[in-house]
């Protein structure tokens, strides 16, 4: 079925219009330039980068120079299957297999067109089942920004700030040709705005992140998570764009599958500096647990959805904690959580489970048996790999953190093909319709493995953006 609308007079004219000024939105529009198109991005904010500006900007990509370096044997298959093992085997496997192929593509584009420089360490996040997990110099999202702003601005493509797409055009043939923006407007900056047609010869790509923060349509999805449970993304993931996608005809997958992430800090706003922490330090060289019983719940090394579904199960924070030995190992430095009050340290375990009213008795027990564990490096409780350097938790001070989840990601979106095409309801392509990025659903299932976000974005990104600049005008 197609919702025709209709133009009384275009205002302005462009070859391709991108949604968002995120990575997908801005790989998009360097490829579009290259293909030859006249760009034009559309960003509701003041600022540019969405979420991807505030994101730590680690991504993933198998088979490596950098791995193999490190001999850590990897491929494309086995990230591909890492992937589908943590999405429940939700994901369209074609678009997982073309993250996972064009990931090395993607990593060296970023060195080699964008000149970015990552740290010389290759991560292994939680899910992964080999390290291939890379961290920008000064893991920071805008590492990425900043230079892709700078080249789809030499390239010649238009940015536009505080205009905010309402409508998505479809003529009569079913093409989407254009849309309507309110300009002057923005998600913090609700004025009215004037209203403005634009047309896209070409196409339109799509690419306006995910709805983490609009409580509406999150919880119609999941009613678990109200306005209580907070959110480590900025205010602009709304749904507006993805509501008007469905209802020009897009296929909407997997809205449901909504992650939090299990490292978050409820005693900070947003991400702030607890998931440091949690994720880089305490879970891989530490333990986590119930201050309720001392014991711990999960493998802190395993999916996100199995380690925020365990926290979320004893229904409050519950306590991630490491030594001093834990943290060297880490590489990771944890001055900034402690003076935010984030972390706190110990000189004894004992101090640690008083702080946070634990059975002492049961937590020393939880701690000898993971310390037994790893000295054989095995966990025998919850078969977590145990790294290199992780335990026996032993050495003052100990680092303890609140740990509870919040909502990070929302993998479900509209249903894109390998061309980063919309498909309708008949899982056929509108025609000029391109997504990309976390707008875009069916890629990660039910659970996005850390990292794979931004390659997601990069390899989507520039697929959209090549195909969108090189359709064809119609006659
Ligand atoms: C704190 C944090 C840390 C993260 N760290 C990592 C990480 O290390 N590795 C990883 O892989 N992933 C990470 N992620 C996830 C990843 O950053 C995101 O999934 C990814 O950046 C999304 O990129 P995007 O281009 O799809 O959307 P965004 O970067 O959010 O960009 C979308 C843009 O579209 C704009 N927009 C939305 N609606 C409209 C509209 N109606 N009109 C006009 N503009 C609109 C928004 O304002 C926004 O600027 C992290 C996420 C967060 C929140």
């Amino acid at each position: 079925m197609t919702r025709v609308t209709t133009v009384k007079r275009w205002d302005r004219q462009t070859d391709v219009v991108v949604v968002g000024s995120g990575l997908a939105g801005l790989a998009a529009a360097i490829e579009a330039r290259i293909a030859g198109s006249d760009v034009l991005v559309l960003e509701k904010m003041k600022g540019y980068g969405g979420n991807s500006a505030i994101s730590d900007g680690v991504m993933a990509a198998a088979g490596t120079a950098l791995q193999r370096r490190a001999g850590i044997v990897d491929s494309a298959d086995r990230m591909a299957e890492d992937m589908r093992r943590a999405g429940l085997g939700l994901n369209q496997a074609d678009l997982v297999h073309t993250v996972a192929q064009r990931s090395v593509e993607a990593f060296r584009w970023t060195i080699d067109f964008l000149g970015m420089t990552y740290q010389k360490r290759v991560d292994q996040f939680g899910g992964h089942s080999v390290p291939r997990c890379y961290t920008p110099l000064r893991r920071s999202g805008s590492q990425y920004i900043r230079p892709m702003l700078d080249k789809a601005a030499q390239l010649g493509a238009a940015i536009r700030t505080r205009t905010c797409l309402e409508t998505i055009v479809r003529d009569t043939d079913g093409r989407v040709c254009g849309v309507a923006v309110r300009q002057g407007r923005s998600t913090s900056d609700a004025g009215p705005g004037e209203r403005v047609w634009i047309r896209a010869r070409r196409a339109v790509v799509l690419a306006t992140g995910g709805f983490a923060n609009d409580i509406a349509f999150r919880t119609a999805q999941d009613p678990r998570l109200s306005a209580a449970v907070g959110s480590t993304n900025k205010t602009c993931t709304t749904a507006e764009a993805l509501r008007e996608a469905m209802r020009i005809g897009a296929m909407p997958v997997h809205l449901s599958w909504i992650q939090l992430g299990p490292w978050a800090c409820p005693d900070e706003k947003m991400y702030g500096v607890g998931p440091d922490f949690a994720s880089y330090v305490a879970f891989p060289y530490g333990i986590l647990v119930n201050p309720d019983t001392g014991r711990r719940i999960v493998n802190e090394l395993a999916d996100r959805k199995t380690r925020a579904d365990a926290i979320l199960a004893v229904g409050h924070p519950c306590i991630s904690m490491t030594d001093q030995n834990g943290v060297v190992h880490s590489g990771h430095e944890i001055g900034h959580c402690l003076r935010r009050g984030v972390v706190q340290s110990f000189e004894s375990l004992e101090a640690l489970a008083a702080y946070y009213d634990m059975p002492r008795d049961a937590f020393l027990d939880t701690v000898r048996a993971f310390n037994q564990g790893a000295a054989k490096r095995e966990d025998g409780l919850f078969g977590k790999p145990i790294l290199a350097g992780a335990g026996p938790l032993e050495t003052p001070p100990f680092y303890a953190m609140r740990t509870f989840p919040k909502v990070h990601h929302t993998m479900g979106g509209v249903l894109i093909d390998t061309r980063a095409r919309v498909l309708d309801l008949q899982r056929a392509p509108i025609e000029g319709l391109y997504a990309a990025g976390e707008v875009a659903g069916g890629i990660h299932g039910a659970c996005r493995l850390g990292s794979c976000a931004i390659t997601d974005c990069l390899v989507f990104g520039r697929i959209a953006g090549q195909n969108a600049g090189r359709t064809v005008l119609p006659r």
